[in-house]
């Protein structure tokens, strides 16, 4: 994909570090958005390789019976910004500003221009607000499947909440459950209950 190849050379964003992290160039009508990657992932090459990420594929074997090799393999992993932002200075990682998001906006744009996808994962609430807009509070979108316009495709979204240790949301009702819910709603959509009966997963688990 040239767009990835123009995405791995980028430096647009002067307090950004890099390198880019980004998945790798597949075709897939399942495309995940997450906010950012964290320190770690320019070392390791891929995105949600620490921690959150191991919450995030925990969350995909026990629900879709999918793998963590086999998800980076079938779905796209994009994200709102592709490099590292740095700390934030009250803890944490920062936020991507306004102006960073927006620079990085082209390269969604032109993954969603060439994959066409029918099903949208964003995970976090970042993520959910680019596609959904201004959403309210989690409680609200977490555990709902809806339609929206984006990027000129129609998409069904599934909202995730964000996997990182220091988010207790999805840890403590209601979050648990709609976690769930939300987990449930991505096993029973058709394109991916497609990818998990090409890889005989519906057979094994049902
Ligand atoms: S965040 Fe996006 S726009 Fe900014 S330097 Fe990284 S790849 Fe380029």
């Amino acid at each position: 994909m040239l767009l990835q190849s123009e995405l791995a050379r980028c430096h647009a964003c002067p307090d950004m570090i890099g390198p880019v992290v980004h998945g790798p160039p597949i075709m897939s009508r399942i495309y995940l958005l997450g906010q950012a990657p964290g320190p770690h992932e320019g070392k390791i090459g891929k995105p949600f390789a620490w921690t959150a990420g191991k919450t995030l594929f925990r969350w995909f074997e026990e629900s879709l019976g999918i793998d963590e090799e086999n998800f980076r393999s079938s779905i796209y992993m994009s994200a709102v910004a592709r490099c590292f932002p740095g700390k934030a200075k009250g803890g944490g990682d920062r936020k991507p500003s306004p102006e960073e998001i927006d620079r990085c906006e082209k390269f969604v744009r032109g993954e969603i221009e060439i994959l066409q996808p029918e099903l949208v994962i964003p995970v976090g609430s970042l993520a959910i607000s680019r596609v959904l807009g201004d959403f309210g509070k989690l409680d609200g979108v977490i555990g709902k499947k809806m339609r929206a316009k984006w990027h000129g495709a129609t998409v069904d979204v599934i909202p995730l909440p964000h996997p990182s240790g220091a988010s207790t949301w999805h840890r403590v009702e209601p979050g648990k459950s709609l976690l769930l819910r939300a987990l449930d709603l991505l096993k029973k959509h058709p394109r991916m209950r497609e990818l998990r009966s090409e890889r005989g997963e519906d057979a094994r688990s049902g």
